[in-house]
Order: C-alpha cells, then sequence, then structure tokens
C-alpha cells in the first residue's frame, strides 16, 4: 500500500503544474494547511495567539494566524463542498479565550495611551473578527456572533483614541508592521459585523477609519490594501458612491506609483522601500482588482486581475504549498525567500474562493465566461462548469450542469492577453451535460525597459510572462550573466522558437553569455508561475538584457 501511494506521488510530481491550473494550486495550499508541514496547523499552533502563548512567531499579532486560518478554511469548505471538523474544534475551543473587555491575545498597555504592542493587538483583533464572520457566513452559530460583537464593541471602545490626529501621525511614521494600517484594516471585519447585526455602530466606526486612510512611502502594502477592500465593501454595504470613488481612485494612483510591478506584484513595502514580495499583498491585489471590475465592469480592472493571477500570485507559491516572501532583484526574483506560514500561505488560500468566483458572472442576460480558469458560473436555470486546460492548449471546456429547458446565452470575453476567441456566444436550450470548448489564440508581446547602461527586454505569451531561470538554464547565470545579450529585438513584432518538450507555453532563446560571446548559447523561456515547481531557491529572470546595439528599427 505504502509502495503503490509512492507511485501515485511520483505520478503527481510529474504532472506539469503551470499558470492556469487553478484546482491544483487550490489543492496544493489546502492540502498543506490542513495536513503539511512544519510547521503543522494543529489547535495549540493556531490557538497560541489567542491565549496568548509565545511559542512560535508572532503571537504578539493577537489572534491573526487564528483568524487567517478560520477566515481561509470556511471560505475553503465552500470551494470543496466539504465540512472541516477541526476547523470547527479551533472556532469551538477559541471562543472561550475572549478577555472581558472582548479583545483576545495579548495583554493592553496602560489605558490612554498606544503603544507599539497595543497596534498589533489591533492587527490581529481585526484579522480575527473578519475571520470569525467568514466562518459565521457559513455557520451561523449565535455563540459566533456573541464573541465577534464583543471584538467589534471593543473596537469601538477604543476608537476615540485611535481615530485621534496624534495617534494617526506617529503611527503613519515609519511604522511598518504595526503602523496605523493596524487600525483601519478592521473596515472589512466591522462591515461584515453590520452586515450581520444591522448595528449601525459598527458601519459609523469603518466609515471613521475610511476617512483615515491614505497611502504613505515605505507603508505595510498588505494592510494598505485590506484597508481598500474594506472600503470597497463600505461602498457594497451603503451604496455611497464616494467610498467606490476613494478606492478607484486610490487604485489608480498606486499603479502610478511605480509600485506595481511587470509580473503584477505590489511590493510588501512601497517605494522607496521595495525589498521583496509579499503573498499577502498579491492576493491582496489581485481580490481588490477582481473587485473592482465586478463593481465597475472597467476592463482595465480585470487585465490588471489577470496580470497578477497568471504571474506574481502564482509564482508567489512556494512547492510546499505556502505562500511568502521572495527577494526582488534588478531583473526578477532570488533567494532568500521565506515561507510565510504566519500569514500569506492562509491569505494565499482565502484568495482562491475569489478567484473561483470571479470566473463567470452574468451581464445583460448572458452568462459571461470573464477568466478562462477552473470554475463555474449561474444564469437563471443554467449552470455551468468551466475546466480550464489553458496551460497546455490554450483552451477551456464548459460544461453544463443545471438547465431549465429555456434558451440562454453563454458569452465568451476576449481577453487583452488573446488575438482572437474561437467563438464568442452560444446560444441553446442547454441540457444537463452538454459542453462545448473555447480556444484561446494567444498573441505575443514584448515589452521594453531603457537604462543608461542597456536595453532589455521582456515577453508576454498570452498572460504569461517569460522568464529565464536557474534551475533549467543554469548556464545563463554564469558571471556576468548582467551583460549576456538575448537575441530579441527591442522592437516590432516578437517570433519565438518552441522548445519542443512537449509544453505549450515553453520557447528557447539565443543569447550570447557576458563572459564568452563567441559560443552562443540556448536558455529555456518558460511562464515564470511555474516557479511553484520548484526549487524555492531558484532564481527566475525576465528582464532580459539585449544591448544597447539592439535598439529600435535593427
Ligand atoms: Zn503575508
Amino acid at each position: 500500500m505504502i509502495t503503490r501511494m509512492r507511485f501515485l506521488g511520483l505520478l503527481l510530481l510529474s504532472v506539469p503544474l503551470l499558470a492556469g491550473d487553478l484546482t491544483t494550486r487550490f489543492d496544493l495550499t489546502y492540502n498543506r494547511l490542513l495536513g503539511g508541514g512544519p510547521p503543522r496547523f494543529d489547535a495549540a499552533f493556531v490557538l497560541a495567539d489567542v491565549q496568548p502563548q509565545n511559542t512560535r512567531r508572532f503571537t504578539e499579532f493577537s489572534g491573526d494566524l487564528s483568524g487567517r486560518y478560520i477566515g481561509a478554511l470556511a471560505l475553503a469548505s465552500q470551494v470543496r463542498g466539504v465540512e472541516i471538523p477541526q476547523l470547527d474544534a479551533v472556532v469551538s475551543r477559541l471562543l472561550r479565550l475572549q478577555k472581558p473587555d472582548g479583545h483576545f491575545g495579548d495583554p493592553l498597555s496602560t489605558a490612554g495611551a498606544v503603544t507599539d504592542s497595543d497596534m498589533a493587538i489591533m492587527w490581529g483583533n481585526g484579522r480575527l473578527l473578519i475571520g470569525l464572520m467568514e466562518y459565521y457566513r457559513f455557520h451561523p452559530r449565535p455563540d459566533v456572533l456573541a464573541v465577534a460583537r464583543k471584538i467589534g464593541d471593543f473596537l469601538a471602545g477604543a476608537a476615540p483614541l485611535y481615530n485621534s490626529e496624534a495617534v494617526r501621525q506617529v503611527y503613519n511614521g515609519e511604522k511598518f508592521a504595526v503602523g496605523y494600517i493596524c487600525w483601519t484594516q478592521n473596515i472589512e471585519g466591522l462591515v461584515a459585523l453590520w452586515r450581520a447585526t444591522r448595528d449601525d455602530r459598527y458601519l459609523a466606526l469603518a466609515r471613521s477609519m475610511a476617512d483615515r486612510t491614505d497611502r504613505h512611502p515605505s507603508q505595510h502594502s498588505h494592510g494598505f490594501l485590506t484597508s481598500l477592500r474594506g472600503i470597497l465593501d463600505l461602498y457594497r454595504a451603503t451604496g455611497e458612491r464616494k467610498y467606490l470613488d476613494q478606492v478607484a481612485r486610490e487604485w489608480q494612483s498606486l499603479m502610478l506609483s511605480g509600485n506595481v510591478m511587470l509580473q503584477g506584484a505590489v511590493p510588501e513595502m512601497f517605494a522607496p522601500s521595495i525589498e521583496r514580495d509579499e503573498g499577502c499583498s498579491e492576493a491582496d491585489w489581485l481580490r481588490l482588482s477582481l473587485e473592482l471590475w465586478r463593481q465597475t465592469g472597467d476592463p482595465k480592472y480585470l487585465a490588471q486581475a489577470q496580470r497578477t493571477l497568471f504571474n506574481e500570485f502564482s509564482m508567489n507559491q512556494f512547492s510546499t504549498g505556502d505562500f511568502g516572501h521572495h527577494t526582488l532583484t534588478a531583473n526578477g526574483i532570488g533567494p532568500p525567500f521565506a515561507r510565510a506560514w504566519w500569514c500569506c500561505t492562509m491569505h494565499g488560500l482565502r484568495a482562491f474562493a475569489a478567484i473561483f468566483g470571479s470566473v463567470m458572472m452574468e451581464r445583460g442576460g448572458k452568462l459571461w465566461l470573464d477568466l478562462p480558469v477552473d470554475g463555474g458560473g449561474k444564469a437563471g436555470g443554467l449552470a455551468v462548469r468551466v475546466e480550464s486546460s489553458l496551460e497546455r492548449d490554450g483552451s477551456v471546456k464548459l460544461i453544463v450542469t443545471a438547465a431549465d429547458g429555456e434558451p440562454h446565452t453563454i458569452a465568451v470575453r476576449k481577453p487583452e492577453w488573446a488575438s482572437a476567441v474561437s467563438a464568442t456566444e452560444f446560444t441553446r436550450v442547454w441540457k444537463k451535460g452538454d459542453s462545448v470548448t473555447v480556444k484561446y489564440e494567444m498573441t505575443t508581446r514584448a515589452v521594453v525597459r531603457r537604462s543608461k547602461e542597456q536595453t532589455e527586454v521582456a515577453v508576454l505569451y498570452g498572460p504569461w510572462l517569460l522568464g529565464v531561470d536557474m534551475e533549467t538554464s543554469p548556464t545563463y547565470f554564469d558571471e556576468p550573466s548582467a551583460e549576456n545579450r538575448v537575441s530579441l529585438p527591442a522592437a516590432g513584432p516578437i517570433t519565438l522558437q518552441p522548445a519542443r518538450d512537449g509544453h505549450f507555453a515553453h520557447f528557447r532563446v539565443r543569447y550570447l553569455p557576458g563572459g564568452y560571446p563567441m559560443q552562443p548559447q540556448y536558455a529555456l523561456l518558460r511562464p515564470i508561475a511555474e516557479y511553484t515547481r520548484g526549487p524555492a531557491n531558484n532564481r527566475v529572470e525576465w528582464w532580459l538584457p539585449v544591448g544597447r546595439e539592439a535598439a529600435p528599427g535593427r
């Protein structure tokens, strides 16, 4: 039996894990959280930050990991359509650990003052509040709501001090992980609490935080983007246009700020402190862009969401299923890396529900396929499941899982990265089990980056940003690799040579090595998303030097 299991394990490892394979990616992180490790997410490990017991890293962010664990698994259980008994057990144990004043975790410092450790407590309790509310959506237990209300009341009690201009000024400085975002990220939990209770105090508190949300240099992007997601939810709750405008304005300003990178990443810390990515921030940016697309129908949001989904969000995932940090290098990413089990692994898993939920949407009486990844959607009496093989052959299959005998239209959105789709509409009286296939024609695009020293080209094929990596092209990284000259034109159309290694989106590219240009070599160009296959210390570069001589018109 063990031998057979091992054999199956080997088979699974040999399956290509590429950008579009959303179900495989979801399973990887889901299984890591429920059974993987180290570290293992058993109850003692999860609850250490609410007891509190300083038995693992970051327990001072009281309720942070436990809240994320609860929220991520609550959504994951919906994606899977299964109950998760160990989740229910953790929630039940957690409910008994609330302090009399309504907060969880470390004791607060003296009344009337705010310290860094108090901010860490505000952060953790905010993550716990939204986690509990996400659980409550699917398990409407009165005891869960009662505990969530007490967290809400604790935050309301803290509001006069934390909303003060003095506290805001101090914590909008160089505080990073314990910055003012620890306070404003509570918005989404408070809006969810208002939805469940209709107690207007929670909505008023969320509004007061929205008024105090802004972006500044060297800020923790995860906290800022989480605050924006809360404000977007405030718009959905109130219907007040000013909140949508605020989020749209901040999204656009971030796009123009130099903080959004080609691979669809935002850095852990905003400029000028760009050093690493962060799985949480990438998940936030993806979710925010998807939600703005749903709320506005403006295709720029969907285009950016796809850039992030197929590239940075996928690349950020490790072969263990964790999400985390990679060092941002001049041309791509490299070590050191960190599997951030304390936040990104769970926040990454939480994002999948939002992705699966954005694959299809009903608009204008049609069921639209917006994202060509695994998922599904419903419109009227029609339900459709989407099985994507985009990364294997550029197509997706739509399978009808429920039909009502009436005619319905399934429409296919042509993404910006495709030159054509094989069909844009199917109208018929559908029967359960009917299926249609849509094929996407990929375009190849070059992006050019020029500096005084050199010209570099990055190549996109369909939704995927292609890169050269140390694992499959080790000699490309021979010193001095910055002086390599890659044979790609810096202007005009790009034609790539297929690698003929059985992979749809693999290409080979000729280059002159910086150290021995007399002997041209070939490197493999493949989606940077494939970083997930490992090793974790792989280097991936997508800004490829083409040399000063490769000027336009050459
Ligand atoms: Zn994180």
